[in-house]
């Protein structure tokens, strides 16, 4: 029997100092983890190698980033690549956040050579898309969505393991308004239908103990990405408890 395999994971953003980090990742790395839950955790550039030790290499949490240049080495100035990301512990690549659309010309170009970066260098690409609230309401959510997906993995084999984030713009953050699981659920498919149905689609934003179960219990959702109601190691605790609950049968992704 296959295990269905849910994805709970948090990036950090700008958040943490290495001694927040470190007492976090320590919490994280005396659990044991419920079958078929896969966790992974995104900490600043700065703490992932810190992370990465207390969690060890290999462990059951994936340690990523959340972000790195396309290039492997040279002149760009305040930028980390992909073997450096790597060589600090990553093995997972966030890619393509709103924020980083919206403030750091991350554009469909640019997230498309981050996935060939990271899959060169054996990185598993997080992709992140979304719409803005103004997309959603000219009608435009699935066509811009499935648009930054099909970019997103131009060139890449359909067989090559890409995992995928539905984040609208307009739920993210604290002043988000958490998607209902209707609409997760209808562009969560759209996005399965461009991505392959074997590439495991999470949704992020402002995802809390109120609504992770309700979406949780979408059988298009594959896990869930979690923002600030998993900044303190409790909350993601308890997401990924409320995630080991029995829920009815879903497609799950194939890694694990
Ligand atoms: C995010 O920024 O990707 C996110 C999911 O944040 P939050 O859960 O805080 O809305």
């Amino acid at each position: 029997m296959t295990e269905q395999t849910t994805w709970i994971g948090t990036s950090w953003k700008m958040t943490k100092t290495l001694a927040e980090a470190r007492a976090y990742a320590r919490v994280l790395a005396g659990c044991d983890w419920a079958p078929g839950i896969r966790p992974f955790v995104i900490p600043p550039a700065t703490a992932i190698a810190t992370v990465a030790e207390v969690l060890s290499p290999g462990g059951a949490v994936l340690v990523g980033a959340q972000d790195a240049h396309w290039e492997d080495e040279g002149a760009w100035t305040g930028e980390v690549s992909v073997p450096q990301v790597k060589d600090a512990g990553a093995r997972l690549l966030e890619i393509g956040h709103s924020e980083r659309r919206a403030h750091f010309a991350e554009t469909d170009e640019r997230v498309n050579l981050k996935v060939h970066a990271a899959l060169r260098h054996g990185l598993l690409p997080l992709v992140c898309v979304g719409e803005t609230a103004q997309q959603r309401a000219a009608g435009a959510a699935l066509d811009t969505v499935t648009a930054q997906v099909r970019a997103a993995l131009a060139g890449v084999p359909a067989t090559t393991r890409v995992l995928l984030a539905y984040e609208p713009v307009w739920a993210i953050g604290e002043h988000g308004t958490p998607a209902t699981p209707e609409q997760v659920r209808d562009v969560v498919t759209a996005i399965a239908r461009v991505a392959g149905p074997a590439r495991p689609v999470l949704y992020g934003g402002s995802v809390s103990l109120d609504n992770a179960r309700d979406l949780l219990d979408l059988p298009q959702v594959s896990g869930l990405f979690v923002g600030r109601a998993a900044w303190d190691a409790g909350g993601f605790l308890a997401l990924a408890d409320l995630a080991a609950q029995p829920a009815p049968q879903a497609p799950g992704g194939p890694y694990s």
